[in-house]
């Protein structure tokens, strides 16, 4: 049984790094490497105490089949969205939980409407569906690269609103995240993954070339978080250098979301008096 006053103790503030409605992102002046005066063993003792409310909140979710709950993972290559999703469904029952890598786009999805991909795979009632990249590319890479016209992009914004509106309005919960790093570290990840072997099936020449675009990569996502961040669909900042404190912060986060949605077990539809346990044979 979930002890309620526990429920809303993480012991970190994750709200800090929302972007509120209004607010005019500057990446710049957003912590990469914040722990809110945590060492890494009372993260990791955060992070477990999280797993362990999220493991039985996953449960309710299931159970209810009402809604839904999705997080929106982005990041610059080497901030960490695989080991973030690694730990975040550690305890989930993988039955209930679908993730969704958003890669370039095929010539069958280039043929559609840049949501297209992305609608197919929102999930379920009773479902928690975590995207590695998303929708957001196409307002990311594609403006970077000049991959669709300025005003197909300009008009992506409010598209994308609209449809995070429609997934709410549908009973989808939505947390959209940006692993923070600085381009320093990225360096320091892109050199040890060359240092060692048994990394280097990570490293990707091209992310080479995708860092020296790495300011125009940080204006893109200040225009997407400043503009796509909205109460129910709120983006927030994550900083993502200490991987301990990300995870106590994603997984603080999802709690938070799942405290205010309060899933429930349905009731049951026969009267277990009529079943008393002798009767069981
Ligand atoms: P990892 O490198 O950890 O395996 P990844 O998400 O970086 O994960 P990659 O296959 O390296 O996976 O990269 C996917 C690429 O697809 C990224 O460069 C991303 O920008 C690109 N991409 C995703 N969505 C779109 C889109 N809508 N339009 C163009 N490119 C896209
Ligand atoms: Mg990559």
């Amino acid at each position: 049984m979930i002890q309620s006053d526990d429920m809303n103790d993480s012991g970190i503030d994750c709200e800090k790094y929302r972007v509120r409605p209004g607010d005019r992102v500057s990446l710049a002046d957003r912590s990469t490497d914040d722990t809110q005066g945590l060492d890494r063993k009372a993260a990791r003792a955060i992070y477990k105490r999280n797993l362990k409310q999220l493991d039985e909140f996953q449960e309710r979710l299931y159970a209810e089949s009402k809604r839904s709950l999705l997080l929106v993972l982005q990041a610059m290559d080497t901030a960490g969205k695989d080991s973030t999703i690694r730990k975040v469904t550690a305890n989930f029952n993988p039955q209930g939980c679908l993730v969704t890598s958003f890669k370039k786009p095929t010539p069958r999805e280039l043929d559609h409407d840049f949501l297209w991909r992305v609608h197919a795979h929102a999930p379920q009632r009773g479902h928690i569906g975590i995207f590695n990249r998303s929708h957001y590319e196409d307002v990311l890479v594609v403006r970077v690269h000049g991959l669709a016209s300025p005003k197909a992009i300009e008009r992506r914004y409010d598209r994308i609103n609209e449809f995070e509106r429609l997934l709410a309005d549908a009973g989808t919960r939505i947390i959209k995240v940006m692993l923070h790093i600085s381009s320093k570290y990225q360096l320091g990840r892109l050199r040890k993954r060359l240092e060692n072997p048994e990394k280097h099936w990570k490293f990707n020449p091209a992310d080479l070339e995708e860092r020296k675009c790495w300011d125009d990569y940080m204006a893109a996502y200040e225009i997407a978080l400043t503009r796509c961040s909205t109460d129910y669909a709120p983006w927030y900042v994550v900083p993502a250098e200490k991987r301990w404190f990300r995870d106590a912060v994603v997984t603080g986060l999802l709690l938070n979301a799942f405290n205010e949605m309060d899933p429930r077990f349905p009731p049951p539809d026969f009267d277990p008096a009529d079943y008393p346990p002798e009767s069981l044979k």
